[in-house]
């Protein structure tokens, strides 16, 4: 046998994003023998009763932590957040209000033209999505108010959610389990898991179980909510080890001290860089300071030109993922759950280091 020594890299990427180490330790020691039992926990039926029991579980977790009551259905569906830009029109009425604040928001709008009556209530397009619109012509007879409650690439994020006649529906992708959430305010909520949830394959819906009643019968099966909600996402076969992992990560959150705990955490981090960027000349952070992102930091250097040396400085001290979207350039730093205080800590050193020195 030989033994390898892991250097963890400090990864600010978007997604798939770090998960706690914890979480992958724990992982591994189930990967070729899941809890004794002689088959890994990726080579397990999906209709064994240790999977079964891992399933209920993660749900059991997700529900525990969001505070979900019996009137919502947690599913866990294929196809990523993007599949969800279709499946909300397509199971919940074709007349949907868009709020589009970032490019996946745009997406998730083009989804909704293509089916029917999609309107949009507001945008920041002009401000290359620089902030959250104030004001949103919500119509009082749509089907649904959908909303992206944290943009990926440009960092901004919704810090209190808007008033709609319809349902509200939210991409929160890139912000689900980063704080507690008033779900009177929701009808819908959908993440992809790769960024704060688990590894890519799975993407957590949750919906208002009265909301069901409007999936028609002549949509094709799996693209109904109502087949996976009463087959408990295990109509077909659901992403397993994604799922597994998505419970290690809820456990340790529990772990953590839940979703209060997680958002003071997430508070305190974005706050050292944020300050980090402001106190710098050398850098001016992308959103307004009323809609800044806890989750995606972007900035930009005032001269392009030392972004690589930026960049290149940053991996050599164990930092990478920084590299801004390409629609937006500049840097970006995704502070996830995941990434520790001290990962921050590292990161606002380096910039001020090279600020310093630029
Ligand atoms: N919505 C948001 C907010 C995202 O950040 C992303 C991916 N970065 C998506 C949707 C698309 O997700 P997926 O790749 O799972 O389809």
């Amino acid at each position: 046998m030989t033994t390898t020594t892991t250097e963890r890299m400090l990864n600010f990427g978007a997604g798939p994003a770090m998960l706690p180490t914890e979480v992958w330790e724990e992982a591994r020691e189930n990967l070729l023998s899941f809890e004794g039992s002689g088959v890994g926990i990726a080579e397990l039926s999906h209709r064994s009763p240790e999977y079964s029991a891992v399933h209920a579980d993660v749900e059991e977790r997700i529900r525990r932590l969001l505070g979900l009551t019996d009137d919502w259905a947690v599913l866990f569906l294929t196809g990523g957040a993007s599949s969800q830009a279709f499946m909300v029109p397509m199971n919940l009425g074709t007349r949907g209000d868009y709020s589009i604040t970032g490019v996946w928001a745009k997406k998730a709008h083009a989804e909704g033209v293509i089916l029917g009556d999609a309107h949009v209530a507001s945008t920041s397009a002009e401000t290359l999505f620089d902030h959250i619109p104030a004001e949103h012509s919500w119509r009082d007879d749509a089907d649904y108010a959908h909303i992206t409650s944290n943009n990926t690439i440009y960092g901004t994020q919704f810090h209190a959610f808007p008033e709609t006649a319809a349902p509200l529906v939210a991409d929160m992708s890139s912000d689900i389990l980063s704080r507690p959430l008033d779900l009177d305010r929701f009808g819908l909520i959908y993440a992809g898991a790769q960024k704060n949830l688990g590894p890519a394959g799975v993407t957590l819906v949750i919906i208002r179980k009265s909301l069901l009643e409007r999936t028609s019968d002549s949509l094709p099966t799996m693209l109904r909510y109502t087949t996976h909600e009463a087959k408990s996402s295990l109509y077909n076969t659901p992403p397993t080890f994604p799922i597994y992992m998505v419970g290690l990560v809820a456990k340790w959150i529990e772990a953590q001290g839940g979703l209060e705990a997680i958002a003071e955490r997430n508070a305190a981090k974005a706050r050292v860089l944020y300050e980090s960027i402001d106190s710098n000349d050398l850098y001016t952070g992308h959103a307004a300071e009323g809609d800044r992102s806890l989750m995606n930091v972007a900035w930009r250097l005032a001269d392009d030109s030392p972004q690589q040396a930026f960049l290149d400085g940053a991996k050599a001290q164990g930092m990478v993922g920084l590299k801004g979207h390409r629609s937006i350039g500049g840097i970006r730093a995704s502070i996830y759950n995941a990434m520790p205080a001290d990962g921050i800590a590292r990161l606002a050193q380096y910039m001020s280091d090279f600020a310093a020195r630029a």
